[in-house]
């Protein structure tokens, strides 16, 4: 299976930035004829439309940060999927644990989302992960366990193989400390078995299960190196183009 990375930009760079980046990682794939891996990128809203222009026609897909669950109406500062679709989005990221926190989105919000999602035939970005109470307290699987059940409600064997599965421990977003491949692993593991055990050994041979906490360009070589990790959720080192670029490379075999 061919890696996934995919950047987050979070609420970071304006419309002159978003595209100046698009432009230069655009250049940089063709011309080193890039495709050992599927590069994903997720600006701010404000700047989905103008990253897609830049990158239409590339290999290199365009996602959003969030989404809301309607279709239409009065949802003041909302966004649905429709809408997403029509500025060119393939991929959305649902339950970032930093909407969990700060905007108190709950599993069930999520699951609402990731459905949303794919009825417009995008594909979510599903974060799951523990926190650091629950990494110390020793929960780790019956919390992903708990997310799984509830993220992944009423969708079917079809619409979940259209599902990518982030792993992002609380703990390693934006801390600069990230899991060990061995954690990552562990967890991967636990992750492709319970989705065995609600849907089928296919679709958790064939689920994409990436990994997000801290990657950089030091550590990606030996996160990316498992293939039980089938690749990344950037923050941080996705706003340098540089670091993202050798993040991209040591994704190669
Ligand atoms: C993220 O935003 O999903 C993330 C993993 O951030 P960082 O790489 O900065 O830890």
């Amino acid at each position: 299976m061919r890696k996934l990375i995919v950047a987050n930009w979070k609420m970071n760079k304006g419309i002159v930035q978003s595209q100046q980046f698009a432009e230069e990682l655009r250049e940089y794939t063709e011309k080193h004829k890039i495709t050992h891996c599927e590069i994903v990128i997720c600006p701010p809203y404000t700047s989905l439309e103008a990253v897609h222009r830049k990158l239409d026609g590339s290999s290199i897909a365009v996602g959003a940060q969030n989404v809301f669950y309607e279709t239409s109406g009065a949802f003041t500062g909302e966004v649905s999927a429709g809408m997403l679709k029509s500025c060119g989005c393939e991929y959305v990221i649902t339950g970032h644990s930093e909407r969990r926190s700060y905007f108190h989105e709950t599993d069930a919000i999520i699951n609402k989302k990731v459905m949303a999602v794919l009825d417009e035939g995008l594909k979510p970005i599903l974060c799951i992960g523990e926190t650091l109470q629950e990494h110390e307290d020793k929960i780790t699987e019956a919390v992903i366990e708990e997310q799984i059940n509830h993220c992944l409600a009423h969708i079917d064997s079809d619409s979940v193989r259209n599902i990518v599965i982030a792993y992002e421990p609380v703990w390693a977003i934006g801390t600069g400390k990230n899991a060990t491949p061995h954690q990552v692993e562990h967890a991967h593991n636990f992750i492709r078995r319970k989705i065995k055990k609600i849907y089928n050994e296919d679709v958790a041979n064939n689920i994409r299960i990436i990994y997000g906490g801290s990657i950089t360009p030091d550590n990606a070589s030996d996160l990316f190196s498992s293939n039980t990790i089938n690749g990344g959720l950037v923050g941080g080192a996705s706003l340098e183009l540089e670091s993202f670029i050798q993040i991209i490379n040591s994704a190669k075999k």
